[in-house]
């Protein structure tokens, strides 16, 4: 009896410690790290979960038609990637990720570790339906995608101008794919997919396709290929299937 009590006391310390660091976190400056810190400097040769967290913020950067793997392994792809990134924002591009790669990734980060420019609200289940049950994969695989996904839109948007792009549609789950007449096998049910547009026409369909060839997405559909004349679709899948034939694409 005593011992569950001392427990009990101890877990309402562990959360009244960890409701303290939130609102220590939320106050201070920009301290996006509270979805992610990275404690040591990552170069090539190096693995583990840090590189696999730091590939999935730079995916967007490793080159014209690079779909990067996300597999904790700092190769070839990584040092591009990072490089790429580095001097999009205006850092020494040397392809080593050290405290100012770091601190540049915490200031477009969110604490729910969304990019800066992309919300969780924006590309969760459509239909009305929120949340990301009922699809292809489950919610945890769904949510990871997603996040995959959005880092790679916001390289896509700092490509394009740093413009708005509006999210037409994220996740669907797969009855809310099959009542917007989605296709079968379409990527939306992973999460894997985002479908933009611009803002009052800018950047245009065809400028944000264009892009997306060089912001590490696998899938993209614009105009020219049925049923994409008002948006752009890019997904993450592997490979490469890209077709926007009004775009040159
Ligand atoms: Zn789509």
């Amino acid at each position: 009896m005593l011992s569950k009590i001392y427990a009990a006391l101890a877990a309402s310390a562990l959360l009244l410690a960890g409701l303290f660091a939130v609102s220590i976190g939320t106050a201070s400056t920009a301290s996006a790290d509270e979805c992610y810190t990275w404690t040591r400097t990552l170069s090539s040769g190096t693995s583990g979960a840090d590189v696999s967290q730091l590939q999935i913020r730079v995916a967007g950067w490793a080159g014209y038609g690079v779909n990067m793997g996300i597999d904790g392994s700092y190769g070839p792809q990584t040092v591009a990637a990072v490089k790429g990134f580095q001097s999009a924002y205006g850092l020494s591009a040397d392809g080593v990720a050290g405290p100012a790669t770091y601190s540049k990734i915490y200031s477009i980060q969110d604490p729910d570790c969304s990019p800066a420019h992309f919300a969780w609200s924006e590309v969760d289940g459509g239909c009305g339906q929120g949340g990301y049950s009922g699809g292809k994969v489950s919610a945890t695989t769904v949510k990871e995608n997603l996040k995959r996904a959005m880092w790679r839109a916001e390289a896509l948007r700092h490509r394009l101008g740093d413009k708005p792009l509006a999210v037409t549609s994220g996740f669907r789950s797969i009855s809310c794919n099959s009542s917007v007449g989605g296709a079968s096998s379409s990527q939306h049910m992973y999460g894997t997919a985002i479908d933009l547009t611009g803002v009052g026409g800018t950047p245009s369909l065809c400028s944000i396709a264009q892009q997306a060839r060089s912001a590490g997405f696998g899938g993209i559909f614009g105009p020219g290929y049925p049923g994409h004349s008002d948006h752009t679709h890019v997904d993450i899948r592997a490979g490469q299937v890209w077709s926007a034939s009004q775009c040159g694409i």
